[in-house]
């Protein structure tokens, strides 16, 4: 994971104050100390998202959703934390040094690409909108349905006819290094020729917004009809998507993907209001594009062909999706159409029924399976031999109670009885343990080995530095579950008391979770006033040591002091652990 130094990335969220970042996307109203808005993140009519400036996170009642100003931006944008970081210091103005990895492009060339790529980008839009050459491709656009408000949403444009142009303005802008680097100009025999000539010109931007790649489609009849820049630093079309930046919000909204494959039928798709669509840039689906998707939503619906050859298709997708952790929808389109051509010939609404349609890969792949002479009546090898495909599909779904749905549901379809079921069971079971969902289930052991008390503690030193001292006195930090929060919030009471703790600490040692659930107390008013602050944090020592302390520890401590020889000493630890047992035993929790 990329470092950033510490100094900059407060004096980045300093700056990226989180009710303005969060009040570009989400209309907030004061209430009180916080300040609340309708949720981003979830579709609700009454708000339950609230800001709470001064602590510096934002959480919402309704869906969880939670954390820090990065957060808030992963979450939106679909990014990584170096990367929010990132896209945030390009927002306001902060220079974060750039990390070399090494054997990777040297600091500054992958920002060279960019720039390069994004004056392309600027340079082909103004072609297309301004200039003759452009208004003869305005009437192609139309033939194909495009209107010019979702040609600029998708920052379409024309590269230039004649050869030569661009790579000169690249050049006047000491561009030309990073244009050749990321594969717009190359070096022809000394001359600089464009790759692309004549096309019509598709940006494809990364989930930040920044142009890694385009897409070139000629106007006449000349082969190949698309091109593409080539991989690249900044990109690689494995793990790209078209689209991608254009729908995050729309992903988000809707709960959903739609994932299509040309450039054209994303564009389509989105204009006919499904705005959470993405296009697989040409290649069959990888299992790196959709974790990319899994950020932003675990509902993927992918599109078809109708035919056998989309069929077959749709079967090898399914490996793909449970490798990504997910289980996938698909959609099939009607043979001799793709989503553009159906949806202009037949309209939305019938692309919308299609949808509803959609079918779970897996259960399409359990039919299959039946078809293939999976019935009663076949014999038993066959069933045998089925059951065991089944079982080695169903192994790469990782979550335990998907699995053992689908498992039910294939022994029902197929009227398979235990003898099948075992055969299935022993399959998933084979090769290595069913594979773990990556992160997830990683996170959630972490939550559950760290109790409320544990969090709320290192919230306390969060929300309240003046308590700081006061934990450490309090506090039994040997007894916490979770090593992580033992650590942080000793690391946390070792800061003075004007020194708040680093985001970069939270968002990179805590889960996701974790963080949703501090983002919470960080909305509580409780902790305004220093009494009842205090109180919280007594409450949340005693509950800790309810969990720890048996008797028999609190009997082994009063022994210890007595031979220690200290009787009063002895006394008072016994008193002082009756009162706190008192306390816990009138704790309804
Ligand atoms: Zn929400």
């Amino acid at each position: 994971m990329a470092r950033f130094a510490q100094d900059k990335l407060e004096e980045l969220r300093e700056r990226a104050n989180i009710v303005e970042v969060v009040g570009t996307h989400v209309r907030l109203k004061r209430a009180g100390r916080n300040y609340v808005g309708l949720c981003p993140f979830h579709n609700e009519k009454t708000p339950s998202f609230s800001v709470n400036a001064e602590r510096g996170f934002f959480h919402c009642f309704g869906c969880g959703a939670g954390g820090t100003v990065f957060d808030f931006v992963m979450r939106l944008e679909g990014l990584t934390f170096p990367e929010a970081v990132q896209s945030l210091a390009r927002r306001y103005g902060v220079t974060l040094p750039e990390t070399h990895e090494p054997g990777g492009p040297a600091p500054g060339e992958r920002e060279a690409m960019y720039r390069a790529n994004e004056f392309a980008a600027a340079f082909f839009s103004h072609v297309l909108w301004k200039t003759p050459a452009g208004e003869a491709v305005h009437g192609y656009l139309k033939s194909r349905a495009i209107s010019d408000e979702t040609a600029h949403a998708f920052g379409l444009g024309l590269a230039p006819a004649q050869a030569g142009v661009l790579a000169n303005a690249l050049k006047r802008r000491n561009l030309l290094e990073g244009a050749v680097k990321a594969g717009l100009v190359r070096s022809d025999g000394g001359a600089m020729r464009e790759l692309f000539i004549g096309r019509l010109m598709f940006p494809i931007r990364n989930a930040q917004g920044r142009v890694a790649a385009f897409g070139g489609r000629v106007l006449d009849e000349r082969l190949p009809k698309y091109i593409n820049s080539p991989e690249s630093p900044i990109y690689s079309k494995a793990r790209n998507l078209y689209g991608l930046y254009e729908a995050r919000q729309a992903l988000a909204r809707a709960d959903r993907a739609i994932v299509v494959e040309g450039y054209f039928d994303a564009i389509a798709v989105s204009q006919a209001g499904f705005k959470e669509v993405v296009a697989s840039l040409g290649t069959s689906l990888t299992v790196e594009q959709l974790r990319l998707l899994s950020r932003y939503t675990r509902n993927v619906i992918a599109s078809f062909d109708g035919d056998e050859a989309g069929r077959k298709a749709s079967m090898r997708a399914l490996e793909v999706f449970l490798g990504a952790g997910l289980l996938g929808r698909g959609v099939f389109i009607p043979t001799g159409l793709d989503p553009d051509t159906l949806i202009q010939k037949r309209g939305a609404e019938s692309f919308d029924e299609l949808l509803k349609n959609s079918e779970l890969l897996v259960d399409m792949f359990v039919t299959e399976e039946a078809k293939r002479g999976l019935s009663l009546q076949a014999p038993i090898e066959e069933r045998l031999k089925a059951a065991q495909r089944i079982g080695q599909t169903l192994r790469l779904v990782p979550d335990e109670l998907e699995f053992n749905a689908l498992v039910s549901k294939t022994l029902n379809r197929l009227a398979l009885g235990p003898r099948e079921e075992k055969i299935i069971r022993e399959q998933a079971r084979s090769g290595g343990a069913r594979t773990k969902p990556q992160g997830a289930a990683e996170g959630k052991s972490r939550l559950e080995a760290g109790t409320t008390a544990e969090l709320g503690i290192l919230g306390v030193a969060i929300i309240r530095p003046d308590l700081r001292p006061r934990i450490l006195e309090i506090a039994p930090l040997e007894s916490f579950d979770d090593e992580q929060l033992r650590a942080l919030v000793a690391e946390a009471c070792a800061l003075p008391a004007a020194e708040d703790v680093p985001h970069q600490w939270l968002s990179e040692r805590l889960s996701q979770e974790q963080r949703e659930r501090l983002s919470a107390l960080a909305m509580e008013a409780t902790f305004d006033d220093p009494v009842n602050a205090l109180k919280v944090l007594n409450d949340y020592v005693r509950a800790l040591v309810k969990h720890r302390r048996t008797d028999r520890d609190i009997e082994a401590l009063r022994r210890e002091a007595v031979e220690a020889g200290d009787r009063d000493d002895a006394t008072l630890k016994a008193q002082e652990l009756i009162v706190l047992r008192r306390g816990i035993t009138n704790d309804p929790a």
